[in-house]
């Protein structure tokens, strides 16, 4: 009988892993009580110091063997746990306590770990409970060293499907470069560091998978399932036979996916769709050409104020922003300015600590125009970097004209005094409004003619039309991006962008969404700019379409929009294609 293990699936276009199952074991290594005499303490201190640089030594020989091409989100996790190494936090407390205690340095660093994990579980920020697990694995790490702990990978690793408890970044990374088709573990939610890793290393897992290293024996055959999230053993021939022919399916859809990386995003009956990258450092730009965009349509500058205690400089500004203008070569680059706030927070944010709702209070250019020094530092770099290359501006997160007029006057007075200095820029520099909110939405005509383009933000405006939290996992369903009322407002912009002659485009997730590309096509946009993952099926989806079609049967949904279930009527839409 088939034995079946469920837990959460994770995967982009492969789901199906087929192979043998590798236990490794990675569980959290608990130390027991233990003292040194007086006599051999400077000599504990020494061999506890020793380890931490061990254990930043093994993180850097992992990260020389990351291949060249791998994401740089990825390297960030092991740069993470290199920089938790280097934490006094880490290393000055338990040294301290050896010295004035005499406990043992693997008792030390216990101590140490209880202490700092009582305070995360304290806190409630998922964010932060990802950091409990980073500094989970980099104790565990000096603590293996402490013990004696050899490295006991296995060396057959290719082919195989590996089960383990956890695994941390450095083993997700090492283990798919050695050829591991498929993770199972134990522990983890989707937002793990596993779950991350198996989707952007793009090999398929199930997380959170309970009792699979107890009831799964090394070297039986497994197969993944991760679009339902179950791990299965035992199968029948019948049962091979069918995931053998998925995973062959699934390979020869990645192989088309990636065959039409340089084709045009044209429909059936000829249109073309702008299809653009949202990136977030400028490393994406290799991501966001290897999916095929047309430009950027979205960058995300906030990444560059976080995780630092000073603010980044001019310069700092202009050498990222160069970086992705020149890796885009002559294609578009849509420069965002800065959005802290709300779910983005960073060390200098001058937000008030008492700020009861901060997605609706100082964020993005709110905070630029009251903090106008580190918004005219962002707004020359910009500038400065227009002469380069076929650059934009874009304004998240207005509501309303004042700050639409204010912003674009700081942007003047920047633009006349460099060309008062003759720096060279480029004078007409495309200056846009995002549309995020339902009270821009409401009034597009009037950005439109103030902006140069306009590009619709869903995420938020889904958030504040729907008054949904987006980051709330508590109210979650209610998050539709099909709420008549939402599609009424994209439908506005749309409109205001054909009134006034501007162009409309959509950056928010929505925009990336297989499922709501036929209603957005049909719906008017020619530009969508998404997760550089997406591209791909984006494109192919596309080329399926007949958007003339598409207009039609849009328009009817529209007049009836209160009167659809449109999670019906979208489906419908893209079924309903008629054959060239
Ligand atoms: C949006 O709100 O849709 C958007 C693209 O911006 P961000 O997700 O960065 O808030
Ligand atoms: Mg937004």
């Amino acid at each position: 009988m088939t034995l079946a293990i469920q837990g959460i699936g994770v995967h982009t276009n492969i789901s199906t892993a087929i192979g043998k199952a590798l236990m490794l074991s990675r569980g959290s290594i608990q130390a027991k009580p233990g003292m040194v005499p007086h006599g051999k303490i400077e000599a504990e201190i020494e061999r506890f110091f020793r380890a931490i640089e061990q254990a930043a030594g093994q993180l850097q020989d992992v990260r020389k063997q990351i291949p060249e091409d791998t994401p740089a989100d990825i390297l960030e996790f092991i740069d993470t746990h290199l920089l938790m190494l280097e934490d006094k936090a880490i290393s000055e407390a338990p040294a301290q306590t050896i010295r004035e205690e005499g406990c043992s340095a693997e008792w030390a660093l216990q101590l140490r770990r209880d202490q700092m994990m009582r305070v995360f579980e304290d806190m409630e920020d998922a964010y932060l409970r990802t950091r409990k697990d980073d500094l989970d694995h980099v104790i565990n790490r000096i603590l293996h060293i402490l013990q004696g702990g050899k490295n006991s990978d296995p060396t057959e690793i290719s082919g195989h499907i590996i089960v383990s408890e956890d695994l941390t970044p450095a083993d997700a990374i090492m283990l798919h470069h050695r050829g591991a088709t498929g993770f199972v573990t134990e522990y983890g939610s989707p937002m793990s560091h596993t779950a991350i890793l198996a989707r952007s290393l793009g090999i398929p897992a199930v997380v959170g998978a309970h009792g699979a290293t107890s009831q799964l024996r090394s070297g039986e055959l497994v197969v993944i399932d991760a679009r339902h999230g179950s791990v299965l053993a035992n199968c029948d021939d019948n049962c091979l036979l069918f995931f053998h022919q998925r995973l062959e399916q699934e390979l020869a859809r990645r192989h088309a996916l990636h065959n039409l990386k340089d084709a045009p995003a044209v429909s059936l009956d000829g249109q073309e769709v702008e299809l653009l990258a949202n990136i977030e450092l400028p490393e994406d730009t290799e991501t966001a050409i290897e999916g095929g965009c047309r430009g950027v349509g979205l960058y995300r500058t906030e990444f560059l104020y976080m995780n630092r205690e000073e603010l980044p400089t001019e310069e700092e500004h202009f050498q990222a922003y160069k970086q992705v203008v020149e890796g885009m070569r002559e294609q578009p680059v849509i420069i965002r300015t800065l959005d802290l706030g709300a779910d983005k927070q960073c060390e200098h944010q001058p937000q008030p600590a008492s700020c009861t709702n901060p997605a609706l209070g100082l964020r993005a250019i709110r905070l630029c125009l009251k903090e106008t020094g580190i918004f005219r530092i962002q707004i020359r770099a910009i500038l400065r970097v227009s002469a380069l290359g076929n650059v934009r501006l874009m304004i998240p997160m207005l509501t309303n004209l004042w700050e639409a007029r204010q912003a674009r006057q700081i942007i003047d007075e920047e633009l006349q005094s460099l060309l008062h200095q003759g720096i060279e820029i480029n004078p007409q520099l495309p200056v846009g409004a995002m549309i995020e909110t339902p009270a821009a939405a409401l009034t597009a005509e009037s950005f439109a003619r103030l902006f140069d383009f306009l590009s619709i933000g869903t995420n938020d405006l889904i958030q504040y039309a729907l008054a949904v939290d987006r980051a709330d996992d508590g109210v979650n369903h209610l998050y539709d991006a099909l709420h008549p009322a939402v599609i009424m407002l994209i439908q506005q912009v749309v409109q205001a962008g054909i009134t006034v002659g501007k162009p409309v485009a959509m950056c928010g997730e929505m925009a990336g969404t297989p499922k709501y590309i036929p209603l957005l096509l049909g719906m008017g946009l020619k530009s969508l700019s998404m997760h550089p993952a997406s591209l791909p099926e984006a494109k192919q989806l596309i080329r399926s379409l007949n958007i003339t079609h598409l207009e039609q049967k849009t328009a009817v949904i529209l007049q009836n929009l209160l009167h659809e279930d449109l999670e019906q009527a979208v489906q419908e839409l893209e079924a309903d294609q008629p054959a060239i």
